[in-house]
């Protein structure tokens, strides 16, 4: 028995993640044994606990195999004194889910590449930070602050995870970072040099951050696994997206070093389509591909969901994002776009 945490969070999430449900419960409904539990987190947390993440939520997760999470975030909590971001930052930070791989694939387009973003530390977690008063030509004036900073240990266990991966792709690694200005970054790439020796067959690349926004746009057939910390990697996750057409296309699986996973598509809670029955299910239910092929071990059943959502895609039905991208589009709504994939998922399952 599998027991499968599922935070749907905000805007978007719960309308992305009833999808994924659906593929699940036809799972159920054909014989797999998966429980599955429903909890909050985000600012829908917030409004009903007064806190992004409850002690209740922390406390179940250690009966739970794996959790799938929507997105959190949105314009009604902009001036709360908690933030919805702060539930997920928590629940990454307190369960050590300190690598996040982001496959890059489109059916549709030659591209195929993972960006493996540290998810643990750097400047999202670095200490101190905060905001400070201080008299500057005479006036007070507010100041804030935040750290970067990486040690030898995080950037290995990364890197490890990183080569492996590429050992069983094209073996190629291209660590991303901005070593000629940052000190964080000079020991970044050190240390990845020195862990290259234990992966003499994978040809090890290094780039700037800033030229690797033009090179990942223009010549993307040359990457293959991508390194890179926390903050560079979210912003080329998003950056990436236009590879594939859509932000709403790219799913996610973050590891620690037990045997939990949490899955959730790359972007975030899109307020701006809310509740409006058009959000693009892909991200999500490309990451429980992930989830059947990594928790599950189930090929059988991950092949049968990529090529259920490969074929909705194929016939040309797709959400209003992917239009530009699709031929003969037909648009369909969120939930449509579930049902058609559950449709050709049920037929092989
Ligand atoms: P976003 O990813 O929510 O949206 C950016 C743009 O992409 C928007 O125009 C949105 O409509 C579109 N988009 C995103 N997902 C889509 C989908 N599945 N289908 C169709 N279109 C989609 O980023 P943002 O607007 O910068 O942030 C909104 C909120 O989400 C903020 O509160 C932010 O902090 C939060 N956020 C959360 C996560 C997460 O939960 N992992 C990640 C990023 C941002």
């Amino acid at each position: 028995m599998i027991n499968l945490l599922i935070l749907p969070g905000d805007g978007i999430g719960p309308e992305i993640i009833k999808q994924v449900i659906k593929i699940v419960k036809s799972c159920i409904y054909t014989g797999y044994k998966i429980n599955i539990i429903y909890n909050y987190i985000g600012g829908i947390s917030i409004d009903k606990f007064n806190t992004p993440i409850t002690n209740n939520l922390i406390s179940i997760i250690k009966y739970i195999d794996t959790i799938f999470l929507g997105c959190v975030g949105g314009y009604k909590w902009n001036h709360s004194i908690f933030k919805p971001e702060y539930g997920l930052l928590k629940l990454r930070k307190k369960f050590n889910f300190f690598t996040n791989i982001r496959p890059i694939k489109c059916p549709f387009k030659n591209i195929d590449i993972i960006i493996v973003r540290e998810l643990n530390g750097g400047i999202y977690y670095g200490k101190p930070k905060g905001f400070s008063k201080q008299i500057i030509n005479q006036i007070p004036t507010w100041y804030a602050y935040n750290t970067k900073i990486y040690n030898e240990q995080e950037i290995i266990r990364l890197a490890r995870i990183s080569f492996n991966l590429a050992l069983n792709r094209k073996k190629k690694l291209c660590s991303i970072d901005k070593s000629n200005v940052l000190e964080t970054f000079k020991l970044w790439k050190k240390t990845i040099n020195y862990v290259h020796k234990f992966y003499n067959k994978v040809k090890l690349s290094h780039i700037y951050i800033d030229y690797a926004t033009i090179d990942l746009i223009k010549n993307f057939n040359k990457f293959d696994v991508i390194i890179t910390s926390n903050l560079f990697g979210d912003i080329i996750s998003d950056l990436c997206s236009l590879l594939t057409g859509s932000l709403g296309m790219l799913p996610s699986i973050s590891i620690n070093n037990k045997s939990l996973s949490l899955f959730e598509p790359c972007h975030g809670s899109a307020p701006d389509i809310a509740n409006k029955n058009i959000a693009n299910p892909v991200g999500a239910l490309l990451s429980l591909v992930m989830m059947f092929e990594y928790v599950l071990n189930d090929f059988k059943l991950s092949n049968n969901l990529y090529y259920s959502i490969y074929k909705v895609l194929s016939y040309g039905f797709c959400t209003i994002d992917m239009k530009k991208y699709i031929r003969n589009f037909k648009i369909v709504s969120t939930e449509e776009f579930g049902d058609l994939v559950n449709h050709f998922f049920i037929i092989n399952v």
